[in-house]
């Protein structure tokens, strides 16, 4: 489990990324650690795109309904407006963004401010998600959750799309999508859906 830094002479300001699969309790963790900020007594910005509506506009909320307050931002610009009082900036959804959210983030930890990031590491074709792989670089600290696969019950590191639909972002929870490991998450393409492995 993740635990805050505290080293003798820690500057403050850097990047956290909590990343896998869909079910795999990436939003409750970053919910679990903006509570620990808030106790603490830090000021906390939680911030998600405005496009991923699947429960509510103002509230970041899991698939357990675990909620914060929050604000939707039309793109990664939008969050450096709302981030001056703040310590910790938590967004939410992170693949959603374009790639300025990188610079951002990187700006914000620059300024001394804590960023915590949570989203989808892989696609539903199990490709690399918008922004992520470039976070993940950049950032100090990784958490990489795993959801149980449906079908064997080993541990789940990609997101299986159960509909043919093709388009690259299709939001949904359980009836679109299932947490697999690697093995059913291909058998399951090539038996369901023979023509995504052509691409
Ligand atoms: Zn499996």
């Amino acid at each position: 489990m993740f635990v805050e830094p505290v080293m003798p002479g820690q500057r403050s300001g850097w990047i956290e990324v909590i990343c896998g699969p869909m079910f795999s309790g990436k939003t409750e963790e970053l919910i679990r650690r903006v509570r620990r900020a808030q106790i603490a007594g830090q000021r906390v910005l939680i911030c998600k795109p405005k496009r991923d509506t699947r429960y509510s506009e103002s509230e970041v909320v899991s698939h357990d309904r675990k909620a914060v307050e929050s604000i939707a931002v039309e793109d990664a610009r939008e969050i450096l407006k709302h981030s001056e009082p703040v310590q910790v900036v938590a967004i939410d959804e992170v693949q959603f963004f374009d790639y300025e959210i990188v610079e951002v983030c990187r700006h914000l930890a620059l300024k001394g401010k804590r960023v915590i990031v949570a989203g989808l590491d892989m696609d539903y074709r199990a490709r690399p998600f918008g922004p992520v792989p470039y976070l993940l670089a950049v950032a100090e600290y990784i958490t990489k959750l795993h959801a149980i696969c449906k079908h064997c019950g080993a541990l789940a590191t990609h997101s299986y799309r159960l509909t043919d639909e093709r388009e690259d972002i299709v939001l949904g929870a359980e009836e679109r999508y299932e947490p697999r490991c690697r093995i059913c998450f291909h058998m399951g393409n090539i038996l369901d859906f023979g023509k995504r492995e052509e691409q």
